[in-house]
């Protein structure tokens, strides 16, 4: 977001403008930020063969996938859905990688229909696909290397109580299943959550999988899953990408040659590449001035935006109405009947009933996981691509929230 001549713009078009033409609460995503975010990894791993596997969880649009697909971007996908949503955007199903957790077999079965790559992240589902494909289709293994990322373990995976992957103390029990059944492994993954600070503990992972590679002779690719930090307030520690790839890079080449093969490098970021080019923009409906603080109430809740209450997530709030109004303290609250805060004691410019405030960093987990709740309607989407807006999704209408209900006679 810029502000030129007291008008905040994204990807050149004014945010405001975007507000009353299509309403509000509406999604804005900057195509442009994207594709460098996208260019800017790619080009971090350059002497690699690297892959980034776009984790579309984060924000799952057709024309966002396209855009990804038309840069080269292949796709990971948590859901047979998420998958048909790939296939749907032109994918072709070698680039796409579904890696669920928890999902029965028959879902498995479905994915392996696809000719899509399947990670497996459970011995039970490793024998089940044993039993059924035997060395017919290969499959990746999802190991947990029980590294710790970051401090909040509401969004960290690699911990030792966490559902995901296969703890790497069970390695040996994967390799009997293996050898019983016969099973082609061509990948080794591991994602240890969202929060990676250093290279340090990217690296950590790296040497447990690269360990543990010597027992898996048919590999194509390594997958490094994602955790890349991205700065949501001013002064965020983030991910230093061109640092990490620098040791990541050296270290792998070092590993390939020691494997006897140069193998592909994986990344699945999700966050890294459509956070910042979010901005998830709503209206101040009311003004409210309690005996403990002045509160902001805005056309939203946490049925659009969740992340600021499941995850104490900070999102940095501007009152993009009012560019040059004086810095008041505000509390900016939902109209959804719970305590949906999005922030305390936040400097806003004065804020007036009607402004437009615009949230950050909304482009990751905002949108797709929003939700009907108190019967609200989830919000339109716009594209900004080539100093142009594109609606890419209508808001929800009446009809859409009882689309599924069955009238029965009482
Ligand atoms: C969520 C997820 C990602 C993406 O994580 P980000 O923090 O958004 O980059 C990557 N891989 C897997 C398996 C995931 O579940």
């Amino acid at each position: 977001m810029e502000i030129k001549e007291n008008e905040y713009t994204a990807g050149g078009i004014s945010l405001l403008e975007i507000a009353e033409t299509f309403g509000t609460p509406v999604y804005v995503y900057d195509g442009g930020k994207i594709i460098a975010q996208y260019k800017r990894l790619k080009k971090a791993f350059e002497p690699l063969n690297v892959k980034i596997k776009y984790a579309c969880k984060a924000l799952n649009n057709s024309a966002i996938l396209k855009l990804l697909k038309s840069e080269g971007a292949g796709l990971d996908t948590v859901s047979i859905n998420e998958l048909l949503l790939g296939l749907r955007a032109g994918f072709p199903p070698n680039e796409i990688i579904f890696t669920p957790n928890c999902v029965s077999f028959a879902e498995i079965k479905e994915a392996v229909a696809h000719k899509v790559h399947i990670n497996i992240d459970n011995i039970s589902i490793l024998e089940q696909f044993g039993a059924e494909y035997g060395n017919s289709i290969p499959c990746c293994i999802r190991l947990n290397p029980h590294i710790l990322a970051g401090g909040n373990t509401k969004i960290s995976t690699g911990h030792i109580d966490s559902k995901f992957g296969i703890s790497i103390y069970q390695l040996r029990h994967v390799l009997r299943v293996i050898k019983t059944y016969n099973i082609k492994v061509n990948g080794l993954h591991m994602h240890t959550g969202s929060d990676i600070l250093d290279a340090g503990v990217f690296l950590q992972g790296a040497e447990i999988l690269f360990e543990a590679a010597k027992d898996f002779p048919d590999l194509d690719f390594i997958d490094f899953g994602s955790g890349f930090k991205v700065a949501y307030k001013e002064g965020d520690v983030t991910t230093d990408i061109e640092d990490l790839a620098a040791a990541i890079t050296q270290r792998f080449q070092e590993f390939c040659k020691e494997y006897g093969r140069n193998l592909e490098l994986w990344f699945e970021p999700g966050k890294f590449i459509v956070s910042e080019s979010g901005y998830f923009l709503t209206k101040c409906n009311v003004i409210k001035q309690t005996t403990a603080t002045v509160f902001v109430g805005i056309n939203s809740g946490l049925n659009h935006l969740i992340r600021p209450m499941l995850y104490d997530a900070y999102h940095e709030i501007v009152n993009i109405s009012n560019p040059t109004g004086k810095p008041r303290i505000y509390t900016v609250v939902g109209y959804i009947c719970e305590t949906d805060t999005f922030g305390w004691d936040r400097k806003l410019n004065e804020v007036h009933e009607g402004d437009i405030i615009c949230f950050k960093n909304a482009g990751a987990y905002g949108f797709t996981m929003s939700s009907n709740y108190n019967a609200r309607f989830r919000p339109a989407e716009v594209l900004i691509y080539k100093n142009q807006a594109h609606l890419i999704r209508k808001a929800e209408n009446f009809e859409d929230l009882t689309r599924n209900e069955i009238e029965i006679n009482l």
